[in-house]
């Protein structure tokens, strides 16, 4: 049987000769997602090395965070924010992957208890628009990073994206090349970015080649995720 630990070596095998093979020979940090997957999965999956995780839904990350106290685990927001939710978002994570407007910014920056460090956040691009309602166009994002960049209480690391799924590898390269392209125009107006959170199960590879230094994984780790969470 194959295990959380098992698949984690085997991914971070993988993600170590991609990045040997990248142009950019960037570091490259595995994002655990376990959305949808019971505590037990965490908690192996931290066993066995893991840190990082990330989580779509609000109430369910709480509830998680709430059972896995005795862990220090480095949480990650990676899934759409309602402005009423960004107060509990503020207090609970670290880092903030979905960034896609102003008024979400300030409400976070405003929240973001002034005894924790700055949240740490990246900007969503939206680069295949007909597709998604998530992230900033490409050419409202450097208006966007300028503001994001003055508040104090958020530090901007960089640019995330979820491009058209697709098994087609060329197709993937292609889409991660234009927010690669849309990360290179930042650092070319002086933004001090270092991180790209790009990648998924089914493509990080390209991604890693296009300078991902996040990938965000959660089937290839922890198996298909069910349809209704049990959390035990
Ligand atoms: C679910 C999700 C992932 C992980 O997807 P997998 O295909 O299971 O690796 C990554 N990023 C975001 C934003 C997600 O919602």
């Amino acid at each position: 049987m194959t295990t959380i630990s098992n698949r984690l070596q085997h991914i971070l095998a993988t993600i170590q000769s991609a990045q040997a093979m990248s142009e950019y020979q960037q570091p490259v940090k595995l994002l655990a997602v376990s959305k949808a997957q019971p505590i037990s999965a965490i908690r192996e999956a931290y066993t066995a090395g893991q840190i990082l995780f990330g989580e779509n839904y609000l109430q369910e990350a709480l509830d998680k965070q709430a059972a896995l106290t005795d862990l220090p685990i480095e949480w990650h927001f990676i899934g759409p924010i309602q402005s009423n939710k960004t107060q509990p978002i503020a207090q609970h994570f670290a880092w903030v992957h979905s960034v896609d407007r102003l008024k979400i910014a300030q409400r976070l920056n405003e929240a973001r208890p002034i005894d924790a460090a700055p949240l740490q956040v990246c900007i969503q691009v939206n680069i295949s628009n007909e597709n998604s309602k998530s992230g900033v166009l490409p050419q409202d994002l450097e208006l966007l990073a300028t503001a994001i960049a003055s508040l104090p209480r958020l530090k901007l690391r960089g640019l995330m994206a979820i491009p058209v799924p697709t098994l087609d590898t060329n197709q993937q390269q292609a889409q991660f090349k234009q927010v690669r392209q849309c990360y290179d125009a930042l650092l070319a107006k002086g933004f001090a970015l270092d991180t790209l959170s790009i990648g998924m199960s089914d493509d990080y590879l390209a991604a890693i080649a296009q300078g991902a230094t996040i990938v965000r994984i959660g089937s290839a780790l922890f198996g298909a995720r069910s349809a209704s969470v049990t959390n035990n």
